[in-house]
């Protein structure tokens, strides 16, 4: 292919140029010849290089940097740092090099970019790893990441000319990461861009389906509009608003969504598109104006209640500001409308740069993001945390729904959904989660374990004497509250391990073995112990005796002879088995107290129960059914921890276990299962609860019962009453 040179210039030059006009308005004194000067160290670097299209590569990069000034709304130095953002990894520049050209800073973030740079591979820890590079980058300085951004967007908006492999790694990789830290930085427009051409290359055939309709219906849908619409303006120009309204349409990757997740045809979503209006308020007056109009379209359309959604009160955590409600329109249609400020849309579409223009007015609302960069650099400074753990972590409390929980003061604060009391409580305080016994939630009484919701307002419970235990991490999902309560359990057994190191010296040396390092180290690896930690963590359990310690010498002296022992690698239904009875195992009855063991909540054992038991750093024993959700994990992982335990039923002690009944509503059915209950003997009921819904019934009780017999007996009564479908015992009782 011929290449006309002079006519390339040209257009090189004709694109810098509308690059300095698409951010002139935010340059200062010596903004442009910093740029300037960028560009040429750019074009001079890049000359010989072309992109995939044939095209000369400096295209890109003035691309990214217009992308950064106009759609993000970047200033200088990100625009510096977007011309020069592929020159360190690309060509002979060195960070030194850009140090020396433009100073610290600017390296600083070209050095970021440098290393989130390539692409991924597709297996999920490769992944998961580069997303936290990605992170630790942006915790750095967010531009890193806005301006990666922006050079995902081009990338994106170029893609037909890469390889189809290629494609869809870059597309999935959009989709995956960069889609949604678009969307948490509050850029809209250029989330919403980069999820459809995600979608294009990744499902060709839905998207094209999806967007030949939204072309088709189009005619149509705009009539519709214009038939909303029109009635509204005259009473909003009528009131003296200036305002703007359209219709929205929903894009084309969220339509996709819709059809995929509720299974509902493209021809029967109603809200294909959502009217906007956008009004030019002074900033005092922006709420009570969205109000106002609020007012006036719902005295013409009639809102459906539940649909009213304020995030004007309330903003989203990614700042996002905006007031929706729900109408039905004409043709019987529901509609979706949203009223904002010329400033909520703006911060809405082009997010985190948006707020620098508006930092003094809206100060505290910034802060929000700011929170937001902070979790992600305390999540950060986690540092054992396994990749692909994070990146669940990451993804569940960063990118999730949140909700609104009070505290007794009024407070607000901001957890994700799913979260429990106790992560409130650790949200709170270290030290009240640490102690957390329990919490209040609307004054009612709830176990730490409690989901909290939307306008809940909670109190938490704390006693001196508490500790985190091993369970608490089944009832947590805030990454917080998670690496707290490890931390606390970490410590907790590092207590327990420098008692078990004193233990193993003393034994060692009446061994006549050396305590050394090495010494150590080999007879974890003979034991099969992963880290010594363990090793010493078993000595102060009295796990580990003189015995062991001789057979471990003669393995050391002929290793090839002496198979190590293999108590760790046991098959998990032996290791079922060996828990099950056997010699020297725990009897468990009504000596309770004296013995330090509880019954574990997780399963709630009863006498009959085929059981084990297991010990734990700070609780002592612990009794588990061998069908617990969690017995495998524990059986196989920390098999040298496992007690065998059975029952002695000679008295007769009483035991909690939970029931659920479901069946139809039958007239008196509450009655004939309490009486059924209370005939029988020696039963003691703790709670019962009943639910019914059109006709249907669900009931749970907590009994106290002797042992399996009893409870399998009062089952068999409860399954003859009249309604009851059926009747099962329950591990726990949710709440
Ligand atoms: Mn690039």
């Amino acid at each position: 292919m011929q290449i006309d040179v002079a006519a390339e210039r040209k257009e090189i030059l004709a694109r810098y140029r509308a690059l300095i006009k698409a951010c002139k308005r935010r340059l200062e004194k010596g903004d442009k010849e910093m740029i300037r000067k960028a560009f040429e160290v750019a074009v001079e670097y890049h000359k010989e290089m072309r992109r995939k299209s044939g095209e000369p590569y400096i295209y890109h990069p003035i691309a990214v940097a217009t992308i950064c000034a106009e759609e993000i709304g970047l200033g200088a130095t990100a625009i510096v740092c977007a011309l020069l953002h592929d020159t360190v990894e690309d060509t002979d520049l060195t960070l030194d090099d850009i140090k020396g050209l433009f100073g610290p800073k600017i390296a600083q973030i070209i050095d970021g970019l440098t290393k989130i740079s390539g692409v991924i591979d597709n297996t999920a820890s490769i992944q998961a790893e580069n997303f936290r590079k990605v992170l630790l980058t942006m915790a750095e300085d967010v531009r890193v990441i806005l301006i990666k951004l922006a050079d995902r967007l081009h990338n994106m908006r170029t893609l037909e000319h890469m390889k189809r492999d290629k494609q869809v790694k870059i597309a999935s990789e959009t989709l995956y990461m960069y889609a949604p830290l678009a969307h948490r930085l509050g850029l809209n427009t250029i989330k919403t861009e980069l999820e459809d051409l995600g979608l294009k290359y990744t499902d060709e055939h839905s998207y094209l389906e999806i967007a030949n309709k939204l072309i088709e219906t189009e005619p149509e849908r705009k009539k519709f509009i214009q038939k909303f619409i029109e009635p509204l303006k005259e009473i909003l120009q009528e009131q003296g608003f200036n305002f703007k309204i359209y219709g929205r349409p929903k894009s084309i990757f969220s339509i996709f969504n819709k059809i995929k997740n509720k299974g509902v045809p493209f021809e029967e979503i109603y809200d294909l598109f959502a009217i906007r209006i956008v009004i030019d308020a002074p900033l005092e007056q922006e709420k009570s104006d969205c109000w106002k109009v609020y007012s006036i379209i719902t005295d013409f359309y009639h809102p459906s209640p539940e649909r009213l959604r304020d995030w004007i009160s309330t903003p989203k955590s990614n700042s996002y500001e905006s007031l929706h409600t729900t109408v039905m329109g004409p043709e019987g249609k529901w509609v979706e409308v949203q009223i904002r400020s010329l400033r909520m849309d703006e911060l809405a579409e082009k997010g985190y740069a948006a707020h620098w223009k508006y930092k003094e007015s809206a100060a505290e609302k910034e802060n929000k993001l700011e929170e937001w960069l902070k979790k992600i650099r305390e999540m950060l400074d986690n540092p054992d945390a396994n990749a692909l753990e994070f990146i669940d972590d990451f993804k569940l409390n960063l990118f999730s729904d949140e909700i609104f929980v009070f505290t007794p003061k009024g407070d607000m604060k901001t957890l994700p959904s799913g979260a429990t009391a106790l992560d409130f409580a650790f949200d709170i305080h270290t030290k009240i989660g640490e102690q957390c016994i329990g919490a209040k939630v609307n004054h009612k009484l709830v176990p730490l374990s409690y989901e909290l919701k939307s306008g809940d307002q909670a109190e938490i419970l704390t006693s001196g004497k508490q500790t985190p235990k091993e369970d608490w991490l089944h009832y947590v999902i805030t990454a917080r509250a998670k690496s707290k309560i490890k931390n606390a359990l970490k410590e907790q057994r590092k207590k327990v391990a420098d008692t078990g190191r004193e233990i193993l010296e003393k034994k060692f040396y009446k061994s006549k073995v050396d305590f050394t390092l090495q010494n150590v180290k080999d007879f974890c690896k003979y034991l099969k112990l992963p880290t010594s930690q363990e090793l010493f963590y078993r000595a102060a359990l009295g796990n580990v005796d003189v015995k062991e310690i001789k057979e471990f010498i003669k393995w050391k002296e002929n290793p090839k002879k002496i198979v190590p022992r293999k108590t760790d690698s046991q098959k998990i239904e032996q290791l079922v088995t060996n828990a099950r009875g056997g010699n020297d195992m725990l009897v468990i009855g009504d000596d309770m107290q004296e013995l330090d063991y509880k019954l574990s909540p997780c399963c709630n054992p009863i006498p009959g129960d085929d059981v084990f038991g297991f010990v734990t750093v700070s609780e002592g024993i612990k009794i588990h059914r061998v069908n617990c959700p969690n017995a495998i994990k524990l059986l196989s992982n920390y098999a040298y921890r496992v007690v065998k335990a059975k029952w002695m039923n000679e008295h007769l002690i009483s035991f909690l276990a939970g029931i659920k009944i479901i069946g139809s509503d039958e007239l008196g059915i509450v009655n004939n299962l309490t009486k059924v209950i209370s005939n029988e003997n020696n039963i003691n009921m703790r709670s019962i609860t009943f639910d019914t819904d059109d006709g249907l019934f669900e009931g749970t009780i907590m009994v106290y019962v002797h042992d399996t017999k009893h409870l399998n007996h009062l089952i068999d009564n409860l399954k003859k009453v009249k309604g009851v479908n059926g009747v099962v015992r329950i591990d726990e009782k949710k709440n």
